[in-house]
Order: structure tokens, then C-alpha cells, then sequence
């Protein structure tokens, strides 16, 4: 029988007791170098050596949810909170663009002051002002009409992590009224109406197991996202899961392979979640089959307080402003970042 790396490739389903054998060698190192050496392979057919870079502008830390995992959520009354305004975000963008960048996400809290217009009306300025740039919107769960909405007024791309596909984990992180129902029915909404999509989920996160993992995969495997963003869960003081441990480098890198021979034209980050648990961990990621990076646009003023987990990195080299640190950490290791809108390639498109 053929092996699973050659039957994942070619798109063969697994169940979810063929997933968990899988994910269960995730240290073996014989598997790993395999997976990781394919899996570059396969990065390399469609992006060659190229790294794509996304300016990130975390423009409001507001949020109406109180997601246990998240620093941002609404009960944690340390957060300092902030808001950007539409002159501080094309601030961002003008200097963005002059460092290279050639696609900025919006991401933020569910921040109500950020209406359909708001945001609309931000999106157009962005359109207007960088008409070749690509606009990445992750501001969460909305109205179908508000999505479409927004993809007119100019954004091309949605960030919108499914987090677990399993309903009851989705139920133990997050406070009740969040649904994965209701997450997979932004996700189609976003997929329908013409964005790339781009979903994921956090390993290691509190009661995750393998099964878990197992139908996260098969989940991704249908909806078929242009973008898959993974990374591993990190505690945050101020949250009720402040005393579960992060999650694991090793298996965060190893879902990247699976991901990148699974999904083959899809853009991988390598998070920043994972440059947070290991300083080599971006590299990691990249050499696992990962090909975007996404450095912090936002104003240094603000970066400490967007804090999603503790000891996130926030003024090294995963800043935007150390692109050329970045750059030369990436050809270190034989790559290249590239100035360009990075959109995916066909084959992870139309499905
Ligand atoms: N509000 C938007 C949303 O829900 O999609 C975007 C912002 S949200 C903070 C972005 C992502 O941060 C989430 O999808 C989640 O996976 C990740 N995140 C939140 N808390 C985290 C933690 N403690 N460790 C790792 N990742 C975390």
C-alpha cells in the first residue's frame, strides 16, 4: 500500500482513526524530516523559493467575546484597550508600502464602534490609495450582507480561524452563544461571495486531542481554504485558561507539513504565535512548508497592548520596520522575501 504522505498528496480522505496513527508519529524524526523535505518540495513546485509578506494593523483590541483563550476577550479588565484611527491605519499602509508590503490585514476585535460604514469606508480609502495591494480583512463573525458589503467597497481576502471543528471543544472555549455552526457558516458565506478565505485553528488548545486534530484536518479538507493559518495556543495571565500549558512546537510544525501536501497551493503562515514559543520557530515553519510571514504594521504605540497571549514578540525582527533582518534571516535558510500581493495559486482555488 502506497504511503500516507504519497496517498495525502494525491487527495485521498482519511478517516479519523487513519488521521490519528498519522498524527501520532509527530516526533518521530525519520517521519518528520520525510514530511517536511516533501513538503518543500511541494512549496517550492508552486511559490518556489518565495516568502510573502502581509503587513499586520491590529486596529482595535475592543471585542464584544469573551473567547477563554483570548487576552483581548471582553471580561479581562487589564487589557488597556485602543482603537486605530482611519488616519493611523493608512499611516500604516503609506509606510507599509514604502517597505514593501503589497497586502495589509485589518485584524481586530469584534469592536461594535466598527460598523459596516466604518469599515467600508476605510477599505475604500485603502483601495483608493494602494490600488495594487491586496486588503486582508479578520475582524470575525458578520452578517453575510456586511461581508458583501465589504468585498465591494475593496477586500479581497477574510481571516476567520474555524479554531476546533469538534462542536463540544468549540463549547469549551467559548462562552455560550458562539457556535462552530455559526463559524462555518461565515467561513462558506466568505467563500460564496468571492473572498479568498483563509481559516485555521490554534494546536494544543485546552482539551484538544488528537481526534480533535484529526477533524480539524478533515474539516479543512472540504472547505478547501485558500489560506490556513495554525499556531500554537499560548496561555494569557488574564484569561481562565491562564494555567494550561502552550502548545507544542513540534506538532505545530508538523500540521504545517500535512497541511502543505494536503492543501498544496494554499498560503501557510508561519504565525507569529510560533516565533513566540521558539525563536527559531518561524524558520521552523518555513522549512516545513510554510510560505508567508506576516510583520507588525501597527503603530509601536499600541503593539503591547494587542496582546493576545503573554510574552507575544512585539518589537524584534518580526517587525515590519526589520524587514531587512527579517529578510536576511529567511535567506539564511534559502529563501526569499518578495515584494508582491502573494495570491494563491490555482490550485487550492475554485473549490
Ligand atoms: N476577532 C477576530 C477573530 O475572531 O477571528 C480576529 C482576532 S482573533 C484575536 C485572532 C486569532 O488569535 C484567533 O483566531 C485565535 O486563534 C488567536 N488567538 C487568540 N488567543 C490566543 C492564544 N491565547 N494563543 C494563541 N492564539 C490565540
Amino acid at each position: 500500500m502506497a504511503h500516507w504522505m504519497d496517498r495525502l498528496a494525491s487527495g485521498e480522505q482519511f478517516d479519523t482513526r487513519q488521521w490519528v496513527e498519522i498524527l501520532s508519529q509527530y516526533q518521530n524524526e525519520t517521519v518528520r524530516e520525510a514530511l517536511f523535505a516533501r513538503a518543500r518540495q511541494t512549496a517550492q513546485r508552486y511559490y518556489g523559493n518565495a516568502i510573502y509578506v502581509r503587513g499586520l494593523i491590529e486596529f482595535t483590541n475592543y471585542c464584544k467575546n469573551d473567547c477563554f483563550y483570548c487576552g483581548i476577550r471582553r471580561s479581562n479588565a487589564c487589557a488597556q484597550r485602543y482603537r486605530l484611527t482611519k488616519e493611523d491605519i493608512l499611516s500604516c499602509c503609506e509606510e507599509g508600502y514604502a517597505l514593501g508590503f503589497r497586502t495589509f490585514v485589518l485584524q481586530g476585535g469584534e469592536d461594535g464602534r466598527f460598523t459596516d460604514d466604518a469599515i467600508c469606508d476605510i477599505v475604500s480609502a485603502m483601495r483608493e490609495g494602494w490600488p495594487d495591494c491586496a486588503i486582508t480583512l479578520s475582524i470575525g463573525e458578520r452578517s453575510e450582507e456586511s461581508y458583501r458589503r465589504l468585498f465591494a467597497a475593496g477586500a479581497n481576502r477574510y481571516l476567520l480561524r474555524h479554531e476546533t471543528a469538534d462542536p463540544e471543544h468549540y463549547a469549551r472555549l467559548h462562552p455560550q452563544g458562539l457556535t462552530l455552526e455559526h463559524r462555518k457558516a461565515c467561513l462558506y458565506a466568505l467563500k460564496r461571495i468571492g473572498y479568498q478565505v483563509g481559516s485555521g485553528f490554534m494546536v494544543g488548545s485546552p482539551y484538544q486531542t488528537l481526534e480533535h486534530l484529526a477533524q480539524d484536518l478533515q474539516f479543512l479538507s472540504q472547505l478547501r481554504p485558500h489560506m490556513v493559518g495554525i499556531g500554537p495556543f499560548i496561555p494569557h495571565r488574564d484569561t481562565p485558561f491562564k494555567d494550561f500549558k502552550a502548545g507544542s512546537l513540534e506538532m505545530t510544525v508538523y500540521l504545517l507539513g500535512i497541511l502543505r501536501l494536503m492543501l498544496p497551493g494554499a498560503l501557510l503562515p508561519a504565525t507569529t504565535a510560533l516565533g513566540t514559543i521558539s525563536p527559531k520557530g518561524r524558520e521552523m515553519g518555513i522549512l516545513a512548508g510554510a510560505n508567508v510571514v506576516m510583520p507588525n504594521l501597527s503603530p509601536l504605540s499600541v503593539r503591547k497592548k494587542y496582546l493576545l497571549y503573554d510574552n507575544k514578540i512585539a518589537t524584534g525582527e518580526e517587525a515590519a520596520e526589520h524587514l531587512a533582518a527579517l529578510q536576511r534571516r529567511m535567506q539564511a535558510i534559502g529563501y526569499t522575501i518578495v515584494t508582491d500581493r502573494g495570491d494563491c495559486k490555482p490550485a487550492a482555488k475554485g473549490t
